[in-house]
């Protein structure tokens, strides 16, 4: 394995799982294991604090990082100015070249798995079992990408070239697997990649950037081809966005920065992927134990902190009036264990930073007509551990139908037929993910032809799509710039320019 910063390629998950053997409650109940008192938090704590700290002072040994916490517009110039050149040989390399050192990548990512999940839990309070999958998804990325890449050898009738400079800006809910997808789909195309991580999850970000610079350097990539930088969301982020030295920007993250960004420079080549407000309906046709679970995952999984999450859950008809899939879902809310990451038996993790906001708004104040089913409680100090809450009557048109809270909320609405559950979904703004529950194909093929989303999934949770098999992005507010979904051949076609070859035209 390669040599980490600070160490942090000790096989972490064990550590995780002997600290919380030395400090478990056999037979804990749910809510009552309550974090405060819990010594596996303090023990989690001083874990976190401790790689944190490590991974601060370490000198982010690799090439790509030492680029870390630009200071001032100058250097960030002479970055940018060096990973263009780098980009230029890059892109001369053969697709078949470059992917084959994608697959190194992958390897590298696969060697490094414990690692990544390590900062993921200790930096971002994302659960073992949401950062192990984050991390296949990484990988799975680095090889699906890699195959891609030796395709664009062999389009039909045009040459193809790369952006030399694609800058990558990921958000921090998934701060290894996005800015992964992104890095390596620039890279396939052919593009040099500067990679600046969202704040909260800078750390996740650096040991990332590490792990793939030591690839790319081991393969013989050129040195500059990959750049991390932190920069601070002042002047230095607006430059850096803003910079004519920059070709593509993929950016993952809500559609305000998304508008942000364009308003920095208004022809900006951006391949966004923004916010969303997803919704599961379920007919009386549905599988009813399958959809609470899939209800259920879609919108707690990660603390609901998912552009994907499902945060309302549409009742059609019988569903609606009788108890059972209400009190089902409730039942298995209720029974959620709450925690920290260092504790392997949780099942939802703490929110990223305290709730505050719109977020605090959510999860404290109920709309006009609206009860709590589930009410969301406070579990200690932090401001980030809340349990999780299912609020019933949301009206049609009320914030909560409309906004985004990303967070462990979900919204119950009602609805006489399909069809009207399909307007109400489709009254969103957004349209990112979207799920149906029913086993009735005519319903499944009503749902399929009017519902206005990215990712449709029938009968399944509505997240953690799949590399390969579902390309990823969205309709509506959920997507600015070039639409083209993350996770395809089309989607790194936009990571460069066209043009016909001659003998075709
Ligand atoms: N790719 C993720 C999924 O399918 C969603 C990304 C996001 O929520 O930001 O769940």
């Amino acid at each position: 394995p390669l040599s980490l910063p600070g160490g942090l390629d000790a096989p972490a998950p064990h550590r995780v799982a002997d600290r919380y053997a030395a400090v478990r409650r056999p037979g804990a109940g749910h809510f009552e294991n309550t974090p405060d008192t819990d010594p596996s938090v303090a023990s989690f704590r001083t874990w976190g604090a401790e790689i944190t700290a490590r991974v601060a002072s370490s000198t982010l040994g690799t090439r790509a990082v030492q680029e870390a916490r630009l200071g001032s517009a100058t250097a960030l110039d002479s970055v940018l100015g060096r990973v263009r050149a780098a980009g230029a040989t890059w892109g001369t390399w053969s697709g078949a070249a470059r992917g084959a050192v994608l697959h190194a990548v992958g390897d590298a990512l696969e060697a490094n798995r414990a690692a990544l999940v390590e900062v993921m839990a200790a930096e971002t309070g994302k659960t073992i079992d949401q950062a192990d999958p984050e991390v296949s998804e990484a990988i799975d990325f680095a090889h699906f990408y890699g195959t891609l890449a030796a395709q664009l050898d062999d389009v039909d009738g045009a040459a193809f070239t790369p952006a030399a400079l694609t800058l990558v800006a990921p958000p921090w809910n998934f701060p290894v697997a996005i800015p992964a997808g992104s890095t390596l789909a620039a890279l396939a195309a052919g593009s040099a990649v500067v990679l600046k991580p969202a704040p909260p999850a800078e750390r996740c970000g650096a040991v990332l950037a590490s792990i793939i610079d030591t690839a790319l350097d081991a393969m013989g990539a050129p040195a500059d081809v990959l750049a991390f930088v932190q920069v601070a969301e002042n002047e230095l982020g607006q430059q850096l966005v803003a910079s004519p030295l920059v070709d593509r920007v993929i950016l993952t993250g809500a559609y305000e920065t998304a508008e942000l960004f364009r308003s920095f420079r208004p022809d900006l080549p951006l391949l966004a992927e923004t916010s969303g407000k997803n919704a599961i309906i379920v007919t009386p046709s549905a599988d009813l134990d399958l959809a609470v679970k899939d209800v259920v995952a879609s919108a707690f999984g990660h603390a609901g902190q998912k552009c994907s999450a499902a945060s309302l859950v549409v009742l059609v008809g019988s569903v609606a009036t009788s108890r059972r899939f209400r009190s089902q879902l409730i039942d298995a809310v209720s029974s959620l264990t709450v925690g920290y990451p260092a504790d392997p038996t949780t099942q939802m993790g703490p929110v990223i930073e305290p709730a505050a906001g719109k977020l605090l708004d959510g999860l404290s104040s109920l709309g006009a007509g609206e009860t709590w089913a589930v009410q969301p409680r406070e579990l200690d100090d932090s401001g980030k551990l809340w349990s999780p809450g299912v609020r019933e009557g949301v009206r049609r048109g009320s914030a909560f139908h409309r906004t985004e809270y990303f967070g462990p909320i979900l919204g119950v609405m009602t609805a006489r037929t399909l069809d009207e559950a399909i307007d109400i979904v489709n009254e969103v703004d957004y349209g990112l993910t979207s799920g149906l529950h029913s086993l009735d194909q005519a319903e499944i093929g009503t749902w399929l032809n009017r519902i206005e989303a990215g990712n449709l999934y029938v009968n399944r949770g509505i997240t953690g799509a799949i590399v390969r098999r579902q390309p990823f992005g969205g309709w509506k507010k959920s997507a600015v710039g070039a639409g083209t979904k993350a996770g395809g051949l089309n989607y790194l076609l936009g990571l460069g320019s066209w043009s016909p070859l001659a003998s075709s035209v």
